[in-house]
C-alpha cells in the first residue's frame, strides 16, 4: 500500500462520487473530499438514496427524515467545498443491482461526465470485527461498477441514452472507498477537522459530538503522536 502517495493530477479534475446514504461521503472520504476541493477539483455528489430509515429505534416518517437528511448533507458537503449534490429516489436499505438502477447511473455519468468516479468497495462485506457493511453500501459500489465498465463509454450499452443526447464517456479513474485490499492511502491529516466540521451537520445520525470526535481521533496512525497526528483515507484506485 502507497502511503502518503499523491493523485499525480496536473490539471483539475470533475470527480463524481456515488455513494448510498446522506453521510457515506462525509464517513468513507470527507478527508480527501476537502483535500481535493482544495486543490481546486470540482466534487460532486449523487447518493442513491436520502437514508430515510437511518435511525436508531426511533420509529420517525421515513419521508420528513429523508427530507432533514437532504438538508444535513447539503450542508455537510459546503462544509468540504463540494459543488452539486443530487439524489436518485431510491429507497434506503432496499438498494439492489439491477439493469435499471445501472441504467441510472449510466445516464448521470454520461450527463456529469467525471474524470473520476468515487464509489465503496462492493466486495466488503465486514468492514470491521463487529461491523457487518451495509447492505446497499454493498449495491451502491457493485452498481457503479458495473455502470463504469463497460456500460458508460460503450455506445452499444443503453442506446436510448443517446436519444437523450447522451454518448459514451469514459471515465479515467475509479476509486473505491472502504476497500478490502487498499492501494492508495491519502494523507488527510490537514482536512480531518473539516472531516468532522461536515460530520457534525448529520445531526440525526449524531448523538453525541463527542463520542464522534473521539471515534476519529481514534483513527490517527499508530506512528502518530498526540502533537503530531497523522490520518489517512484507503482507497483502491483502478486507472483505465
Ligand atoms: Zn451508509
Amino acid at each position: 500500500m502507497a502511503v502518503g502517495e499523491t493523485e499525480g493530477w496536473v490539471t483539475p479534475q470533475k470527480i463524481l462520487v456515488f455513494l448510498a446514504h446522506p453521510d457515506d461521503p462525509e464517513f468513507f472520504l470527507g478527508g480527501s473530499i476537502a483535500r481535493w476541493t482544495g486543490m481546486g477539483h470540482q466534487v460532486d455528489y449523487c447518493l442513491f438514496t436520502r437514508g430515510d430509515k437511518g435511525v436508531n429505534g426511533r420509529i420517525v416518517d421515513p419521508t420528513e427524515l429523508g427530507k432533514l437528511r437532504e438538508g444535513e448533507q447539503k450542508a455537510a458537503a459546503a462544509i468540504l467545498g463540494v459543488h452539486s449534490v443530487q439524489f436518485l429516489n431510491y429507497e434506503d436499505g432496499y438498494l439492489t443491482p439491477d439493469i435499471n438502477v445501472r441504467r441510472e447511473v449510466v445516464r448521470v455519468i454520461r450527463t456529469l461526465k467525471p474524470d473520476i468516479v468515487v464509489s465503496c468497495d462492493p466486495t466488503n462485506y465486514f468492514y470491521r470485527a463487529n461491523r457487518i457493511n451495509h447492505p446497499d453500501h454493498r449495491a451502491a459500489g457493485q452498481i457503479v461498477v458495473d455502470a463504469v465498465f463497460p456500460a458508460v463509454s460503450n455506445p452499444l450499452f443503453f442506446p436510448e441514452l443517446r436519444k437523450e443526447g447522451l454518448e459514451a464517456h469514459p471515465v479515467k479513474e475509479l476509486w473505491l472507498s472502504l476497500p478490502i485490499a487498499a492501494d492508495i492511502s491519502l494523507d488527510v491529516t490537514s482536512t480531518w477537522n473539516l472531516k468532522f466540521e461536515a460530520l457534525k451537520h448529520h445531526k440525526s445520525q449524531i448523538t453525541d459530538e463527542e463520542v464522534l470526535r473521539n471515534n476519529l481521533w481514534s483513527r490517527r496512525t499508530p506512528e502518530s503522536s498526540d502533537e503530531h497526528p497523522q490520518f489517512l483515507e484507503h482507497f483502491r484506485r483502478i486507472i483505465f
